[in-house]
Order: structure tokens, then sequence, then C-alpha cells
């Protein structure tokens, strides 16, 4: 792996064995860009046919599970200096998360790389019809701050055991991370067929007008809309991980201790910058009433009196995030918290009531240590106020009676769905993990990663004799063929009587 910064950019044109393309595809800017001279290397090696076989994309998933082993102490101190980020959440939810997705592809590999074979009809009888999983070559992978390592690593993970070369692109603003990816992952990983490219949007502009044989971008809907025009400029396949606000429906039955529980570790994790977090609750006045003391029983219990004196809590990633979060507490009224420390960009676990619907907290996004609580009242009036809205990365809903949360699940659409519980969803590598509608386009983790990265190529394989069957759809054109040739290809409907 290469890693180009913002000032080394500048030279890697000429890091360029194939040269300029003689034909840019995108304007004759491509001829100064200085990321075009990178790109038609990693090509050059991806063409090379070398990331394709079974031992390399093993070798270089190898060498990334010992990046995470041997450089797991250095990653811990990067993310709590980028988001203070506990070493307990580091550990859960970047450093092992992305070892499990290692690991994962590491163990399937061989079942995945195999060839699919599909049913045939009766004219392909004697054919061999498969799917082969043909990498799609040189992949940009573009992560946002507030997972900074695994959300660059695991579409990374997805994009190696799939066979391709890879542009990754970190967040400028987890600074210490991107630093930390920049040096250390180029010496573990094949330099000429994986790069790191630092810097924040003119630098990721400039790449976007390069050529990629796919785009996985993940951030935020506004930076996804100029991602995916970009693309469109040279029909470039993309996987879209987005945000938006998550409802959060908790039901009049439940254990009321117990679902805040689950809702404020899975709000406040990562000080409320998760894009699976609960946005806001939605229940009725009643409900909210007994959810309330259950909500301030375990910010104490989690956090202490004091949350800014909790190791275990985390911090706004920068100052634009923190005002930006700061200013939500205008709304509504602030019944838990409410309390803000510029300098530190602290600000605590906070709970808001009477928030309006047409008020801030209600319509942006909230991404940070928020949890307003939007009543209604009753259940199909929180599922219809849930479905007048973008659909969601995820939607969560709390009842003992596995009824309510049935509906909640049968009536609403989101990327993901959790009953009962917070983010729980997504430590199953089993499960598809991506949007739907505004929060997203595509899925990945575990399998679908690798199908993400993969191009299913459609396969037949026929022998040059038998020229006597196929000679019955050549012209000159003939009624009885015709029904032949049919009656070869025909897909008949099950369970269905033709006899009158
Ligand atoms: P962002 O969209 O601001 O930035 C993401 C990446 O895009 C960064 O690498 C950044 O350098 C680049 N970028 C920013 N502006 C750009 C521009 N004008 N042109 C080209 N590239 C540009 O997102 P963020 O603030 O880092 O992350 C927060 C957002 O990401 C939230 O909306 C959150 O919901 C979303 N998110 C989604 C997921 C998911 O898996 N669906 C995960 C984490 C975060």
């Amino acid at each position: 792996m290469s890693s180009f910064s913002r000032a080394e950019s500048s030279i890697s044109a000429s890091f360029c064995p194939g040269g300029v393309p003689k034909r840019p595809p995108f304007g004759a800017g491509l001829l100064m860009n200085p990321f075009t001279g990178l790109v038609n290397s990693l090509r050059a090696t991806w063409q090379s046919g070398r990331t394709r076989s079974i031992e390399y994309r093993k070798e270089q998933l190898e060498a990334l599970g010992r990046f995470l082993d041997e450089k797991k102490s250095n990653l811990f101190h990067a993310l709590h200096d980028d988001l203070h980020k506990p070493a307990f959440e580091a550990e859960l939810s970047e450093v092992s998360f992305t070892k499990n997705e290692v690991n994962y592809a590491l163990n399937n590999l061989d079942q995945w790389m195999k060839d699919e074979y599909v049913t045939k009809n009766l004219a392909t009888k004697l054919d061999s019809a498969f799917i082969r999983k043909d990498p799609f070559g040189v992949v940009l992978i573009i992560a946002p701050f507030n997972y900074p390592l695994q959300l660059a690593l695991v579409p990374l993970v997805g994009a190696i055991a799939a066979g391709n070369c890879v542009v990754l692109k970190p967040s400028e603003i987890s600074s210490c991370t991107e630093r930390l990816l920049a040096e250390a992952l180029p010496c573990y990983l094949d330099p000429e067929a994986f790069a790191v490219v630092t810097g924040g949007v003119k630098e990721t502009t400039k790449l976007l007008e390069n050529k990629f044989d796919y785009i996985f971008f993940t951030g935020s809907p506004r930076v996804g809309q100029i991602v995916m025009t970009a693309a469109a400029q040279h029909l470039t396949p993309l996987t879209l991980e987005l945000g938006g606000k998550n409802p959060c429906y908790v039901d009049k039955s439940c254990n009321f201790q117990n679902a805040a529980n689950r809702i404020v570790w899975g709000k406040f994790f990562n000080a409320g910058q998760t894009c699976t977090a609960p946005d806001y609750v939605i229940c009725t006045t009643e409900t909210r009433e007994k959810l309330m003391p259950c909500l301030r029983q375990a910010i104490g219990h989690f956090y202490g009196c004091n949350p800014r004196e909790s190791p275990d809590f985390g911090r706004l990633v920068n100052e634009k995030q923190f005002q930006h979060v700061q200013a939500l507490l205008k709304c509504g009224r602030v019944a838990i918290g409410g309390e803000t420390d510029e300098g530190d960009r602290y600000i605590a676990p906070t709970v808001l009531v009477d928030v309006k619907e047409s008020e801030p907290v209600m319509q942006e996004e909230v991404f940070g240590p928020i949890l307003p609580i939007f009543t209604v009242a009753d259940l199909d009036e929180a599922i219809r106020f849930i479905n007048c809205r973008e659909r969601p990365l995820a939607a969560y809903a709390f009842s003992s009676d596995s009824k309510i949360v049935n509906q909640v699940l049968a009536c609403t659409s989101s990327g993901g769905f959790c009953g009962n519980d917070i983010l729980m969803q997504t430590t199953l590598i089993s499960l598809p993990f991506g949007g739907i509608g505004c929060s997203g386009i595509g899925k990945y983790h575990g399998k679908f990663s690798f199908d993400t990265f993969t191009h299913h190529r459609a396969s037949l394989l026929r022998s040059m004799g038998l020229e006597a069957i196929n000679s019955v759809r050549y012209p000159p054109y003939a009624d009885r063929s015709l029904g032949l040739l049919l009656s070869t290809t025909e897909v008949k409907r099950k369970g269905i009587c033709t006899l009158l």
C-alpha cells in the first residue's frame, strides 16, 4: 500500500508506468490531475492479474489482520485523540469489529470465489452455465470521521477479498487516525495495489475526476449527492452509505428500565456520532413520563453525576460539529443534561422534551449526544410520522408485546431494524448493512461486502459441435422451428394445470 498526502499528491502524476491516458474520459482536466498517475499505476497492477489469485488476496487480508493486531495501541491512541473514544468502544466497534470481518473473509473466501453453477434450460443442457466472480478493477473507498478505522477498513476487506486494487481516502477530520492509516498501512499491504490518499474536499474532488471501476462512499447525504454526480460522469457503479434520522418507538408495554439502558447506551456511544444511533424517541406522553426517570437513572449509572469526568463518554470531533450540535439545544426543553464546554468540545448526555416537528432537532440528523423525545397520540400516529419522512438507516421499536414490535417492522421502511435493542443488528456479520432511499444505496458486511466489490459475470461455455440442434434458430425461419426453440427455452408456471 502506498500513501499520498496533500503535499505529495502534486508529484503523484509522475508515478505512472502506463503514462497519461490518450483520451481522458472526463475532460482535459485529467491531464493536470494530481491523482491520475496513481490511478493509472493501480490499474496497471490490476491488469497484470496479480490481485486475482486466492493466495494473493489471503496474503493481503492476513497482513491487514496483522496491522490491526500490531498497531492496536497506536489505533486506540489515535481514536482517543480524535474523538476521546474510550478503549472499550474502540476495541468493540473499531478494531475487533474490523478483525472479525478479516477473519470471516479469510474463513469463507474459497467458497465465495467459486464459480456458481446455475440451472439450465433444455437448449443449454449440455453446456456449462455459471456466475464467475470477477473483481471490478480499481475501486475508490471514501470514509467519514465517526468510526474512522472501521468505516475505512471494513469496505477495504471486501475490496481485497474480491480481488480489486484500492484507493482509500480516510476522513481528514479524524486526523490522527488518518495519519496512522497513511503511515502504517503501506508497511503491510502491497504498495502497487493499495494506496491511501489523505486530504479533504479539494483532494477528494480531484480524486473523483478520475475514472474508477467502483466507488464506495460513506458519509452525509449532501456529499453522497456530490459523489454520485461525479460517478455518473464515468458511469461508475457505486455504494452510498449515508445517514438520516433513525426513529425509536417506545411502547406503553415495556420494561422501561431495560429499554432506557439500551437506548442510552446506543445513543451516547461515541458521543452520539453513530449513523445507526436512535436519532429520536417517539412515544405517547404517558409512556414518556414512565421512560424519563429510567433514562435519568441510566445516564447517571453509566456516566456518573458529572459525565464530563467519565472516561467512558466521548467528545464531538471538532468545533464545527460542536457548534452544529450545541445549536440544537435551543429546541424544545432540556429535561436531562444540556451542559456544554466549547473548549473541550463536550456536550453532556442530553434529553430534550416538548420538541416540535418544525424545529431543527426534528428536521436535521442530530449526530451528537442529544436525544429528543417526540410525543404522539398512539402507535398509528407514530407509524404515520415515521413514514412521512425520508427512510432512515435504522428503525427501533421497544415493547414487551411482540405484535407491536412486528407491527413497526411491517409498517415502516428502513435500512435495518432492531426490536428491543439498539445497534445490536450491526454486530451480525450475516446481516446486510446499508440504507434505503436517502439513507443509502447498496449493502455490505461479510459476504455482502464480497458481493458488492464483485462483478457477477454471466458465463456460458458451449461446445463447437451439435450444429444440427443449433440450426433450429437460424434463418430461413420456420414456424415449426420456432415452436421447437421456444419449448427448449420456456419457463413454465408451476402448479398450473395445462390439461383444460
Ligand atoms: P461527510 O459527508 O462530510 O464526509 C465524508 C467523506 O467525504 C470524507 O472523507 C470527506 O473528506 C469527503 N468529503 C466531504 N466533503 C466533500 C466534497 N464536497 N466533495 C468530495 N468529498 C467530500 O461525512 P462526515 O461528516 O465525515 O460523517 C458524518 C455523516 O456520515 C453523517 O451524515 C452520518 O450519518 C454518515 N455516516 C453514515 C454511515 C453509514 O454507514 N451509513 C456511517 C457513518 C457515518
